[in-house]
C-alpha cells in the first residue's frame, strides 16, 4: 500500500497496544450504572450554504447558473470535487479565473479540513485526525483488508458526531463526552481523505466512528446520498450503525436504502443492557426489535445485530442461549457480529478470553444463527472499534499552530 505524497504532511505515531494476554476473568465484575437521557434527534440547519463539498450535480449547476455562468460549469465543478477531489477553489484550473474569483468573494469553499495527525497501525489500518473549521477534531479511520484470493476492499468507519452524548460503557468516545454534530460535508471528506492516504477508491463505509448516526440522521443521510450518488459507492457497501435512538429506525426505513442497519445489542436482556448501554433506559429492547422488524419489512435488508463481547459480563455461553432465544421469537433475516471487546485506558472491562468467544459462537451457531467474529483491527494505533478518542474530542484546538504535526513525512511503512 503506498501513502500519497498529498499525506506527506501527517506524522506517524504508533501507539502501544494493550496486551491482550493480560487479562484476567472475573465473573463478579459489577459495573456501575448511570443514567442516559438520550436527546432528540438535532434540528439544527444541515449543510453549510457555502460549502459545495456534499452537493450534487443538480445543485453545483444551480450555483454556476446563479453566478451567471452557464450550466456545464456546475458539471465541471462535480468533477473538481468527487473525482479530482480539488481541495482549494483557487485550483479549480478549468473554470475560468472571474468564475473562481467570484465564489472565493462570495465567501463559497470546498469544505475539506486539514489531516491534523494520521496514525499507522501495524496492521496497515491507518486513523486520521481531522481539524475542522471550527478547531474540533473528528476521527476516522481505513481499514485494508486483501482477502485469501488477492480481492482488496478499503473500507471506511466515519464519524457522525464529534464525541457521543450517549455513554456506552465500554466505548472511549462515549467517555469523552459530546461536543457537536458533524455537517454533511464533514462525513463525505472522511472517505475522500481516505482515499487519499491510501491512493485507493474505498470500497465500504461503515458509520461507526465516533457519535451515534441516529442523533444526527438528516446529515447521515445527505452524506449517505453524497457517497453513493457523487462518490459512487454503492448503497450495499454502506453500513449505518445505532444503539438505538427512539423514533429514528421507522425514520431510516422509510427511506428505503439498500444499506445495512447495524444495531448494538450487547445484551440478550434488557436489564444487562441498561448496564451496559445507559440510554437503553429510554428504549427498550423489546421497541428496538419491533423497529428493526419494520427495517427489514421496508427494505428487504437483513439487520445486523453487533455484540460486544465483555469479559464476565455478556460473554457467558448463558448470554448466548438467551440472544439466541431473542433472535428466533424476533423471525429471521438478520446476522450476529460478535465483537470482543477492545481495551481502552481507565476501563473496568477486560476483553474475553479466545475460549470464551469459540464456546459462545458455538452456543449461537448451534441455535442456528449466522455469526461472524470482527477481526480486531488497528489496535495499536487505538483506531479499533470503540477506541475513538482524543484528548480535543470536547474542547476546540487553541491555535491555528496546533496543526503541528504538518511538516512531518508519513513514513511509507503503512
Ligand atoms: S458506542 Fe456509539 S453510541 Fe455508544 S457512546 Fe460510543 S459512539 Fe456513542
Amino acid at each position: 500500500m503506498k501513502c500519497s505524497p498529498a499525506l506527506s504532511m501527517a506524522l506517524l505515531q504508533h501507539v502501544c497496544s494493550v496486551p491482550l494476554a493480560r487479562a484476567v476473568r472475573s465473573r463478579s465484575l459489577t459495573i456501575p450504572t448511570q443514567t442516559v437521557s438520550i436527546p432528540s434527534p438535532s434540528r439544527v440547519s444541515h449543510g453549510d450554504s457555502h460549502v459545495l463539498l456534499g452537493m450534487s450535480e443538480k445543485e453545483l449547476q444551480q450555483v454556476a447558473v446563479d453566478f451567471g455562468q452557464q450550466s456545464y460549469r456546475g458539471k465541471q465543478l462535480h468533477h473538481l470535487l468527487y473525482k479530482r477531489k480539488v481541495k482549494e477553489i483557487q485550483d479549480f484550473s478549468h473554470l475560468p479565473l472571474a468564475f473562481r474569483n467570484d465564489l472565493h468573494e462570495a465567501g463559497w469553499r470546498v469544505g475539506r479540513s486539514v489531516v491534523h495527525r494520521a496514525v499507522t497501525a501495524a496492521d496497515g489500518t491507518v486513523k486520521l485526525l481531522l481539524k475542522l473549521e471550527d478547531n474540533r477534531l473528528v476521527e476516522t479511520v481505513g481499514i485494508p483488508v486483501e482477502d485469501d484470493k488477492g480481492s482488496f476492499r478499503l473500507t471506511a468507519c466515519v464519524s457522525s458526531q464529534v464525541g457521543c452524548p450517549l455513554r456506552c460503557s465500554f466505548c472511549a468516545t462515549g467517555k469523552g463526552g459530546y461536543s457537536r454534530n458533524l455537517q454533511r460535508h464533514e462525513i463525505v471528506e472522511q472517505v475522500l481523505a481516505i482515499e487519499e492516504v491510501f491512493n485507493r477508491r474505498v470500497t465500504n463505509v461503515v458509520f461507526m466512528g465516533m457519535g451515534e448516526p441516529m442523533l444526527n440522521l438528516k446529515s447521515v443521510l445527505e452524506a449517505h446520498r453524497c457517497l453513493n450518488k457523487d462518490v459512487q459507492i454503492g448503497q450495499r457497501m454502506i453500513t449505518i450503525s445505532t444503539v438505538g435512538v427512539p423514533n429514528t429506525i421507522k425514520n431510516l426505513a422509510s427511506h428505503k436504502l439498500q444499506s445495512t442497519l447495524a444495531v448494538s445489542l450487547h445484551a440478550p436482556n434488557q436489564k444487562l443492557r441498561e448496564t451496559i448501554v445507559p440510554s437503553a433506559k429510554s428504549y427498550p429492547l423489546d421497541a428496538i426489535m419491533k423497529d428493526c422488524r419494520d427495517y427489514l419489512n421496508e427494505t428487504s435488508r437483513r439487520v445486523s445485530f453487533e455484540y460486544t463481547l465483555l469479559a464476565g459480563v455478556n460473554d457467558a455461553v448463558e448470554h448466548a442461549l438467551e440472544l439466541a432465544e431473542l433472535l428466533h421469537e424476533w423471525g429471521g433475516g438478520y446476522h450476529v457480529n460478535l465483537i470482543p471487546f477492545n481495551p481502552i485506558e481507565g476501563s473496568e472491562y477486560r476483553r474475553p478470553y479466545k475460549k470464551a468467544v469459540l464456546a459462545f459462537v458455538a452456543a449461537l451457531e448451534s441455535r442456528k444463527i449466522t455469526t461472524s467474529v470482527r477481526q480486531t483491527r488497528g489496535l495499536d494505533a487505538n483506531a479499533a472499534c470503540g477506541q475513538l478518542r482524543n484528548e480535543f474530542q470536547k474542547s476546540p484546538l487553541l491555535a491555528d499552530s496546533d496543526t503541528l504535526q504538518s511538516q512531518v513525512d508519513i513514513p511509507v511503512a503503512c
